[in-house]
């Protein structure tokens, strides 16, 4: 505005006085608001910087003697049955599941008898290992049995139920998902069973058999039956999240990411119908014309991102891990927020974590190359940031289509879940957690963080805060596709390092 008041004025000799004054005061004033400006970048910088939350500061602790070849041997065994969940659960050989709570029994009697061993809709186990002071209350370490189909088998390199250890890798279905953790925590109480060790609070292994399903008759059953004795844990770990190692662009060191929430799910079907007819003469509102322009909307209208709550913490942690240029943005949000949210939106990993995502999953329609189908159906698959709602979402999409003539048929309400609740940072759950990550993986740093998919543990919400997701694997991008993938696999010190970490949070829970 200013400049071009300065141009109208050139050619009057009188008046060149003002433009070189005004020049001037223009220089002036953007000199004067240039220096505001990095004032205000170095100030943010600064007091962003200061307050940045720092990593405990914890001494590595010596390890356990472990045999790392008999923890291999224990987990490719219980890889070797076929635990698998299918939607249909007429399809479960649930004969499986036994013959495998059989092997736990017959490879650790120790923990067997010491502990007492429950089941639920008799194929879920509860271990419970009473504490010192019944007063305190209990610990509720988390995983599950039962794995995702291998899909073709002759796509793996190693077949995915054969349990074979080769070049250092324990490789089969579930080495990951779930069966690491199933496996090492299990090693981990039977150890401390074998020593003088006594824990202080209860313990409890929750072994759930259809999380992979929802985990209605599991998870959900075991904790109605908490409710109804009462037991508020004082920590619940599942899990979730892991420690990335070159997965997190611009942080070189490897991060210890604890869940601290996880996204909802829900799932809304659209329905176009039509005359149909001959395809000769197509009408303007053919059923997929129909269907195919409410996608469009939706698709260019996501709903919002922000860089908020569980986000907004994690980068608070991993800031100080940053280049300076990147800390400066971050701390000048005031400025530098759209650039932020569209550089976060430009990838799929780092776009899940801001918003609710939405992505179109199914499309049926047609049943031959020259006739109109009188309908068209599409599935759209939410998974929902904490903030919105299966309702809120709804109303989005009701309102983006609100002058087509589309029906929405909300579906798959067994699945559909709410955002979870965010657990505190400051709980001494997560204070344990963060400091026995350290602990055991000295090298790791420690953020919060969201888990996009969904685990057993937020059936548990009804009795405690304090839950957390996080399993002590340490992944690299290529380990990301193994999960649900083919080549599932883990690798021999990897899962020493699991068992190491849960023998240490049993122990760090008691002092
Ligand atoms: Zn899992």
């Amino acid at each position: 505005m200013g400049t071009s008041t300065v141009r109208s004025y050139v050619t009057c000799p009188i008046l060149n006085i003002h433009i070189l004054n005004n020049s001037i005061i223009l220089k002036k004033s953007l000199l004067a608001a240039l220096i505001l400006f990095l004032g205000i970048f170095i100030v943010n910088t600064t007091i962003s910087l200061l307050n940045a939350p720092g990593q405990l500061s914890v001494k590595p602790v010596s390890k356990y003697n472990l045999d790392k070849s008999a923890l291999a041997e224990n987990l490719a065994r219980a890889i070797q049955f076929k635990t698998i969940s299918y939607e249909n659960k007429d399809s479960i050989d649930y004969q499986t599941f036994t013959d495998m709570h059989n092997f736990i029994r017959d490879t650790y009697p120790a923990l067997f008898s010491n502990l007492n061993v429950s089941t639920i809709n008799d194929y879920s186990l509860i271990f419970k290992w009473q504490g010192l002071d019944s007063l305190l209350d209990p610990v509720v370490l988390m995983a599950h049995q039962d794995v995702v189909p291998s899909g073709n088998s002759d796509d793996w390199t190693v077949p995915p139920f054969a349990g074979e250890i080769i070049d250092g890798f324990i490789w089969g279905r579930g080495a990951l998902d779930d069966k690491g953790c199933m496996m090492s925590l299990i090693e981990a109480t039977n150890f401390l069973v074998s020593t003088e060790f006594k824990p202080r609070r209860t313990l409890f292994l929750v072994l759930g058999h259809d999380e992979e399903i929802g985990g209605q008759d599991g998870a959900l059953a075991i904790s109605k039956s908490f409710e109804s004795k009462n037991i508020n844990p004082f920590l619940i770990l599942d899990e979730g999240m892991a420690i990335v190692d070159g997965i997190l662009p611009g942080v070189e060191k490897p991060v210890g990411l604890i869940g601290i929430a996880e996204k909802g799910y829900s799932t809304i079907e659209l329905l176009a119908t039509s005359k149909g007819g001959h395809s000769s003469m197509p009408p303007d509102d053919a059923s997929i014309n129909i269907l195919t322009k409410g996608l469009q909307v939706i698709a260019e209208n996501p709903l919002p991102a922000d860089l908020d709550g569980v986000a907004k913490s994690m980068f608070s942690y991993l800031l100080p891990q940053l280049p300076l240029s990147t800390r400066i943005i971050f701390a000048n949000q005031w400025l530098f927020n759209p650039l932020i949210i569209s550089n976060l939106e430009n990838q799929a990993e780092t776009n899940a974590l801001i918003r609710t995502t939405t992505a179109f999953t199914t499309f049926h329609s047609g049943i031959k190359e020259n006739v109109l189908p009188v309908s068209a159906q599409a599935t759209i698959n939410f998974r929902l940031k904490p903030g919105d709602t299966i309702e809120s979402v709804e109303h989005h999409v009701k309102t983006l289509i609100d002058d087509l003539p589309i029906q929405i048929i909300q579906s798959n309400a067994k699945f559909a879940s709410n955002p979870s609740k965010i657990s505190p940072i400051d709980s001494e759950g997560y204070l344990l957690l963060n400091k026995t990550i350290r602990q055991v993986f000295s090298k790791t740093i420690v953020a919060p963080g969201l888990v996009l998919g969904g685990t057993d543990s937020r059936h548990f919400e009804n009795l405690t805060n304090s839950i957390y997701r996080f399993a002590p694997i340490v992944f690299t991008s290529e380990d990301l596709k193994r999960m649900h993938g083919l080549d599932e696999r883990i690798s021999i010190e990897n899962y020493a390092m699991m068992v190491q970490f849960y023998i240490q949070l049993i122990k760090n829970t008691s002092n």
